[in-house]
């Protein structure tokens, strides 16, 4: 696969012949296609929304029929063209775009791999027979489909297994493949194969497990060897073009920047002590609770908390009057006018190079190293467990919902655990999860402004009531 500017571009679909190659890839090797910078990259992004809702789907423990939907929906959403020819290619690029992306460590290729494999096994699954047998022709899968004569001898043995996992019984045309039993632990453990002098009969709906299989081992292999090339050559020679990409995918945050001040309009200062306790984060809320009892936050706190609450709309005149209030009772005024001051307007893009700095996402606060007398961070990567529980308790999460949270935190979804800790104090759902902290704060003012106008609205019917009687 060659990357090139703006101007050039080699259709797969057209060079190779869309109708001749499998309704799956397989990814095997790379293509021969020219590719677009600027394709290389959202195609990239555009595939991992596809994975990392995969992800969270699944760390939030979804059902396999929640998560046919959600794939579904996110391939829907996600991996379209508008030309209908490009999908292919699409799906193409953008797998092979992100095997650089995630070679290049451990954890990063187990994440990939599990990703891909779960993808891979619903595509698979969709497939009509036809497409699913063509697919187990390309892995060269060793298996013999079982002779009508034979099937017709173990019918009743068929029956009785798939009545035992409340299905019904094999059609005369049903097809079964003969393999050997430690082929498919998975089925055997699970008492989901009939089992004859070593080989398990396996049906046509259950071959997604040989296939997905083979399909995990390969693109591991795959990962291996890409990533001995990305360090050999690949990041040196694409060090002004390819690696900066590269390197920021992995960690990118996908959703909006909210380098704009709150859809819900301006806060002003009056009303901050009450909007921080029920619509602020964990992690601003520790900032916000330490400010007002220290009177000081080290560098790294300034910056989390200030680029927040210019995220939900605090002004710059009541940035100034917000932190000056506090610094003051522990530098004084001077102090703050001749030493802080400067980097709040800064923040607000009113000094130095007067960039509009945007506010933190949760990746990069989860990624943040806090020191010694620092605050800012999350406090559910940053906090031991006996701080934390502390922490949710004062904000008036319940026992039930803690024990939840915690179980994530200790599992390292920090992010699910934060979605949790929202749901549990909102008393709703929050699908999309926790990515941003000023997507919690937008997320939660929504909620609450709702309740009150419902509760208005009642009040209103009430009051007509009244009137009527
Ligand atoms: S998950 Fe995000 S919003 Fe929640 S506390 Fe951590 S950094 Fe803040």
């Amino acid at each position: 696969m060659e990357i090139f500017g703006p101007q050039s571009r080699r259709n797969l679909s057209s060079s190779n012949g869309a109708g001749t190659l499998p309704t799956i890839s397989l990814y095997r090797s790379a293509p021969e296609l020219e590719v677009r910078l600027e394709d290389f990259e959202s195609f990239a992004i555009d595939r991992l929304r596809v994975l990392k809702g995969i992800s969270d789907g699944l760390s939030r423990g979804k059902k396999p029929e929640e998560m046919e939907i959600l794939i579904k929906d996110l391939l829907k959403e996600n991996m379209r063209h508008q030309d209908a020819t490009e999908v292919l290619n699409k799906d193409i690029i953008s797998h092979f775009a992100l095997r650089l992306v995630y070679c290049r460590s451990e954890d990063l290729r187990k994440w990939f791999l599990s990703m891909e494999s779960a993808l891979f096994r619903y595509r698979f699954r969709h497939l009509k027979a036809d497409a699913q047998r063509a697919v187990m022709g390309e892995f060269d899968l060793p298996y013999g489909a079982v002779s009508n004569v034979e099937l017709e001898s173990i019918k009743e043995k068929l029956g009785q297994v798939a009545r035992s996992m409340g299905q019904f019984p094999p059609t005369a045309d049903a097809i079964f493949y003969k393999v050997p039993w430690e082929d498919v632990p998975e089925l055997v453990a699970g008492r989901k194969v009939f089992i004859n002098q070593g080989y398990a009969y396996v049906a046509m709906n259950q071959v997604v497990l040989l296939v997905a299989t083979l399909f995990r081992s390969q693109l591991s292999k795959a990962l291996i060897l890409t990533n001995r090339k990305w360090t050999s050559s690949i990041r040196e020679d694409e060090k002004h073009r390819l690696t900066p990409i590269v390197e920021a995918l992995s960690s990118s945050y996908l959703g909006p920047d909210y380098s704009q001040s709150s859809e819900h309009g301006d806060i002003s200062l009056k009303d901050i002590d009450q909007i921080a306790k029920s619509s602020f984060p964990l992690c601003m809320r520790h900032l916000f609770d330490k400010l007002k009892e220290d009177h000081h936050l080290k560098h790294g706190g300034r910056m989390q908390l200030g680029l927040f609450l210019k995220g939900v709309g605090l002004n710059l005149d009541d940035a100034l009057a917000f932190w000056r209030a506090e610094f003051s009772k522990k530098v004084g005024l001077e102090k703050f006018e001749k030493e802080y001051a400067y980097n709040i307007r800064h923040n607000y893009g009113k000094e130095g190079k007067r960039t509009d700095y945007t506010p933190y996402s949760c990746h990069r606060i989860i990624s943040s190293t806090p020191g010694a007398g620092d605050h800012h961070g999350c406090p559910y990567r940053h906090f031991s467990e006996e701080n934390l529980r502390a922490a949710l308790g004062r904000m008036g999460v319940n026992s039930r919902a803690m024990e939840d949270v915690i179980g994530k935190v200790r599992n390292r979804h920090y992010q699910l655990a934060c979605t949790l800790t929202f749901e549990a104090l909102h008393s709703m759902p929050c699908d999309a999860g926790i990515n941003h902290p000023n997507q919690y704060f937008s997320d939660s003012r929504k909620i609450l402004q709702s309740k009150v106008d419902s509760s208005l609205q009642i009040v209103i019917q009430l009051d007509t009531c009244e009137l009527l009687l």
